[in-house]
């Protein structure tokens, strides 16, 4: 075993890869150097800022071209396209979703807003997201399939769906996933919200499941403010999508009648006119974000005590968030690490707290989460902003 971990040899590694002339470097920051300005001047000039307007079709179509599916229906924000997404997959009051422990809190928080129960399920290294063949083997043991679906012995209730969750923009491993969905008879839901711009197996995220949910928060790859998208390449779920998502009223020139109970989610035109300048750019972002990601990848391979998180050799990752693994026995100096970075001019944030760790989710079904809370404790995320993948730290 190595001594104690290096702080200065890390925190000099980082900077060296980041531009000079800043003292402070964030995590993620928004990066608008497109027709931002125009675009949404043009909603002022016209008035079209709300819920109708032309951006808000030409975002879903640069969406449903850019990610290969056939549709995309914009909406408010990613948790409410991923509440969307469960509906339409049919989730329904007590039943169980089985959702990664180390995920943002809206993967866990969706499946209650149906009624349901979420079901927390270990990751693996490799991916860092959902383990396929850990969950295969856990579903072998608790699960039985039945004519009408996928029942948890130990509870009673039906298991409807898995939502995976690409973390910090790398694909989980879809493949054996789609499989054990078809075995067990589950809906497979993709939480891509991160992963706009990653592809498993030359296919974009988003493309295995009946439904996924992209998300557009002023800290992800490409922003409106806030928003999120739908996924999918069902036309008549895509329809569905459109019509819960927008009061479920049925058109006509002036009546109001709506045909059930449907939710205000869809995204103001303000804020597709900002979505439509970024998505030009998503190229150009994303090779940014890989060139920065290179760069620290070549940077700390002599560093002692930390690995950086590589993408896994079946994807193509977008690097949203940069990721420093400690080793295992450097784990208990995490804290530490994080004060010395963020003291020190560089924004580095700890991986989320495990769902069932949470108040709200303690009593939820979990299966073993061994490598899910050893990451947990691992786990440093470090400046990621399009705008740092410049060429000027080679100059
Ligand atoms: C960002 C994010 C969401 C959705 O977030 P919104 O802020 O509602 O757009 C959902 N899941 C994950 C994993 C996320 O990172």
């Amino acid at each position: 075993m190595t001594g104690k971990i290096n702080f200065h040899a890390v925190l000099k590694t980082i900077r060296d890869c980041l531009p000079k002339d800043r003292e402070f470097i964030g995590l993620h920051e928004p990066f608008f150097s497109g027709n931002e300005w125009n675009y949404v001047k043009e909603c002022l000039d016209t008035g079209w800022v709300s819920s109708v307007g032309k951006f808000v079709d030409r975002f879903e179509r640069l969406l449903a071209e850019y990610t290969g599916t056939r549709r995309a229906v914009a909406v408010v924000n990613g948790t409410a396209a991923l509440h969307i997404c469960l509906k339409l997959v049919g989730v329904e009051k007590d039943d169980e979703v089985l959702v990664p422990a180390l995920t943002f809190v809206a993967t866990a928080n969706v499946v209650t807003y149906c009624g349901a129960i979420p079901h927390f399920v270990d990751s693996e290294e490799k991916t860092l997201g959902l383990d396929p063949y850990k969950l295969s083997v856990y579903l072998q043991e608790i699960a039985e399939v039945r004519s009408d679906g996928c029942f948890n012995k130990q509870t009673g209730r039906r298991i409807k769906a898995v939502v995976p969750m690409h973390t910090f923009g790398h694909p989980v491993d879809l493949d054996p996933l789609v499989e054990l969905c078809h075995r067990f008879k589950l809906e497979l839901v993709e939480d891509a919200a991160e992963s706009l711009g990653s592809y498993y197996k030359g296919r974009h995220t988003g493309n295995w499941g009946r439904v996924a949910a992209l998300s557009f928060n002023g800290n992800k790859v490409v922003t409106t403010g806030g928003g999120g998208a739908i996924l999918t390449n069902d036309e008549s779920l895509a329809k569905q999508a459109k019509h819960l998502t927008t009061t479920a009223k049925l058109p006509h020139q002036w009546a109001f009648y709506h045909d059930q109970i449907g939710y205000n989610y869809r995204l103001p035109n303000l804020n597709a006119a900002l979505g439509c300048a970024q998505l030009e750019q998503l190229p150009s972002f994303l090779e940014k974000k890989r060139s920065l990601a290179k760069r620290y990848q070549e940077a700390f391979k002599p560093v002692n005590g930390v690995k950086f998180f590589t993408e896994p050799d079946f994807a193509y990752s977008n690097y949203w968030l940069n990721v420093l693994l400690l080793d295992g026995h450097q784990a208990a100096e995490k804290n530490h690490l994080l004060e010395f970075m963020n003291q020190h001019g560089i924004m580095a944030r700890p991986a989320w707290t495990l769902m069932h760790k949470l108040p709200m989710f303690s009593a939820c079904p979990r299966m073993d989460l061994t490598v899910a809370e050893r990451l947990e404790q691992r786990i440093i995320n470090i400046p990621s902003s399009v705008f740092l993948g410049g060429d000027y730290a080679s100059a």
